[in-house]
């Protein structure tokens, strides 16, 4: 599914080569190195305010404490997305509302998202939203979910009309682009309030451990975020909130430094990737369905950045016991919803509430495309899917 000791093999020299540096400077925690890291962030991905956190978890957790959500609030988002969009909202002590997705791209749907604003929740005298339960609703948080960004102007729109914090979880979605009607080309985690990135080493940009970056535009949400990033100290040990330790390592901060001139050969890579699986595919008709690829008619480089890529396949199930049978790597992305986890059940979400995500996991399976994959291996796992319905 994925082969890390590739990428290393390319980038080892200039990655040890800056850690050498933090060695040899002997700081740690925060600092030149992680300054560093972020201004070179910011530069290559459009934001105006970067702040390294210890994880992408982290990050979500720190920008919904700068932005004051938390007991008797609710924020809004998807039910298909990897556990930390929901847990962190949880966290914080705030109602998680999942909103359907789309069928087509899996990503969080406007329309459904409108009508959920307007006939479940309702306003109050002081204007003020109120989810069926009574919590106030404060955010949504849209996932760019694979590498796609969702559909930020038709969110933006509905948010705004509810006046609503947006939140973009760019996780998934580091170098990816939005072709907006209203504002252009725009980069993802540049669309929202604030967003958040992580470099889980699996990501497409990868830290050696676990690493994440919260961004925004706003200088004054940015202090908060350094705040609360720092036990929500202003000068040494005064308080005047609570916050966590969310410091980003200024190892991983050199490691990610490194790697941050190549986030966008290895993106191309894995969207040409992509197009090789297409191509081999294309006779398969029904059976299978490639992933929806929603911006690629805008000709933006960064429409798609395959972070995973998951198929809609028929017998989904017999599939993947084919593939484990041919010593293919593949992986379920993600096999149970997050309205329907356990920890949730007291949200009483019923089975089939929310139908596209439960058959999202039922009908899909992500199959590898790191860029290192190898045109053999490549062309193995197109035999292998072909042979299962062809054969
Ligand atoms: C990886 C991921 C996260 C969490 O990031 P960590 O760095 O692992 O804490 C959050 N949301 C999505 C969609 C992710 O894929």
């Amino acid at each position: 599914m994925l082969d890390l000791t590739r990428q290393h093999e390319r980038v080892r020299e200039v990655v040890l080569e800056r850690v050498e540096a933090v060695f040899e400077s002997q700081q740690f925690i925060l600092g030149r190195t992680v300054e560093d890291f972020e201004s070179a962030f910011c530069a290559q991905f459009g934001s105006a305010h970067a702040v390294g956190m210890s994880s992408g978890t982290d990050a979500q957790l720190a920008i919904l404490m700068a932005l004051g959500i938390g007991v008797g609030d609710a924020v809004v988002t998807t039910p298909y997305s990897f556990f930390a969009t929901a847990g962190c909202i949880h966290r914080v002590g705030a109602e998680p509302l999942f909103v359907d997705i789309r069928g087509d791209t899996l990503a969080m749907d406007a329309e459904k998202l409108r009508e959920f604003l307007t006939t479940r929740c309702r306003r109050e005298a002081d204007g003020g939203l109120r989810s069926p339960s009574g919590q106030r609703v404060r955010a949504i948080i849209p996932v760019h979910l694979f590498g796609a960004c969702a559909d930020m102007d038709a969110l933006n729109a509905v948010a705004a009309e509810f006046d609503l914090f947006v939140l973009e979880d760019a996780a998934q979605a580091i170098g990816s682009e939005y072709p907006s009607k209203v504002h252009g080309c725009q980069q993802a985690g540049t669309m929202g309030t604030a967003s958040y990135f992580s470099f889980f080493p699996t990501k497409n940009l990868g830290a050696a451990g676990d690493a994440g970056l919260a961004v925004c535009q706003s200088e004054e949400l940015a202090t908060e975020l350094r705040r609360v990033r720092n036990h929500g100290m202003d000068r040494q040990y005064q308080h005047r909130v609570v916050g966590g330790n969310f410091r980003l390592d200024a190892v991983q901060a050199a490691v990610l430094h490194a790697k941050l001139p190549y986030v966008a050969e290895w993106n191309a890579a894995r969207r040409q990737n992509a197009d090789l699986y297409r191509q081999g595919f294309a006779d398969l008709g029904e059976r299978i369905q490639v992933p929806v690829e929603p911006w690629r008619e805008s000709g933006l480089a960064g429409h798609h950045t395959h972070h995973q890529y998951v198929i809609r396949a028929e017998r989904r199930d017999a599939l993947l016991g084919h593939l484990t049978e041919a010593g293919i790597g593949h992986a379920v992305y993600y096999p149970q919803p997050l309205h329907r986890q356990e920890c949730f059940a007291h949200l009483g979400y019923a089975e089939e509430s929310l139908p596209e995500a439960e058959r999202a996991s039922r009908e899909t399976v992500a199959l590898p495309i790191y860029p290192e994959l190898r045109g053999d291996e490549l062309a193995s796992v197109v035999e292998a899917v072909r042979d299962f319905y062809l054969k």
